[in-house]
């Protein structure tokens, strides 16, 4: 029997296994069905993580968290998790290749993938020019021109926190409406340094070996073509959680979720489900930061230990 499950070897999930092995219990199991490390493997570079001074490839920035979180005894299974069920007092995981194991606690740590628009020249020129991170991404851009596309809160809340340090953005969205609060859609139509490109869609992403340099755009009514010189574009066309595992066969999910399919926790990452608990970007309201990730992790891991001590009683 595992004391305690992680499933998903991301920041959160790593931190989660230093915490709880650093804290003393035994038979930690880590599933992660690729390279430890999670999404921000994928960054060319990172330097919003508090003290890196550096600024290192997403490889680099991860290999000596996979060393530190190991360090005291947390297992590594590399296998793909296909289901997560309670099974009495205890959970049953359920992995891809057919196999099933018991674990006393688990900590769901899967993170999650930013949509891809899928737009010519977007592959080319990622991490590039194109990105799906203002906040990580954002300061590359400094008195820049940059363009956002999408037209839900995030993006237009992300098109917002980048005319505080670029020197415009261009919000290009395929309708005239955007599916966002009133309020922040006003912010978005009050803020001088927006201008908004609507009803437009990207046709292609343009630029040479420095980079992203311009994109092809094209009005949906009209279907008149232009071109806007910009150093940068930010995706927001949607993020798919990882949480398929917690769905039952049933179809109904293990654990309270939102309408979007982010695990509702509290404040210390418990789920709905007693020894259930959530972190990272999987989480509702996450930030998708690392630092936050590895927080909840953190928290996560401590309040598991406490769960399992409770056991005992
Ligand atoms: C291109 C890019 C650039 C970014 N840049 C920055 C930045 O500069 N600064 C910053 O702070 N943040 C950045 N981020 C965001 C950051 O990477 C995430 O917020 C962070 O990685 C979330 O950590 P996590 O552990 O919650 O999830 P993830 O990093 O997504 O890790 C989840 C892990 O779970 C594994 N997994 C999923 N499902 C299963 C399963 N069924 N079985 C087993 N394993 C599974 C995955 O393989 C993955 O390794 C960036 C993200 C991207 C995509």
């Amino acid at each position: 029997m595992i004391e305690l499950a992680i499933i998903g070897g991301g920041p959160a999930g790593l931190s989660a296994g230093l915490y709880a092995t650093r804290g003393g219990i035994k038979n930690v199991v880590l599933f992660e069905r690729g390279m430890p490390g999670g999404q921000i493997m994928n960054s060319s570079e990172i330097e919003n993580y508090p003290g890196v001074k550096e600024i290192v490839s997403g490889i680099d920035f991860m290999q000596p968290w996979q060393e530190q979180c190991f360090r005291f005894g947390l297992q590594h299974e590399i296998n793909e998790v296909s289901q997560i069920s309670k099974n009495g007092k205890y959970f049953d995981i359920f992995l891809s290749d057919g196999s099933k194991k018991e674990a006393k606690a688990v900590i769901v740590c899967t993170g999650g993938v930013p949509k891809r628009s899928g737009i010519k020249g977007e592959d080319e020129f990622w991490g590039k020019g194109v990105s799906v991170c203002a906040t990580c991404d954002g300061f590359f851009y400094k008195n820049k021109e940059v363009a956002v596309l999408g037209g839900g809160d995030t993006a237009l809340e992300e098109a917002n926190y980048l005319t505080r340090i670029c020197k415009k953005v261009y919000l290009i969205h395929r309708r005239n409406e955007f599916r966002a609060a009133p309020a922040t859609i006003e912010h978005i139509r009050n803020n001088p340094k927006i201008e908004i490109l609507t009803p437009n869609i990207i046709e292609e992403i343009c630029g040479d070996s420095n980079g992203l340099n311009r994109l092809k755009i094209s009005n949906v009514n009209t279907n008149e073509k232009s071109e806007l010189a910009v150093d940068g574009l930010f995706v927001f066309v949607g993020y798919n959680v990882n949480t398929q595992i917690l769905i039952q066969k049933d179809n109904k999910p293990l654990c309270d979720m939102t309408e979007f399919g982010q695990v509702k926790v509290d404040l210390n990452m418990k789920t709905s489900v007693s020894g259930l608990f959530a972190a990272g970007d999987i989480r509702e309201s996450a930030l998708k930061q690392v630092v936050i990730a590895a927080g909840d992790g953190a928290v996560a891991a401590l309040n598991a230990i406490e769960y399992l001590e409770s056991l005992k009683d």
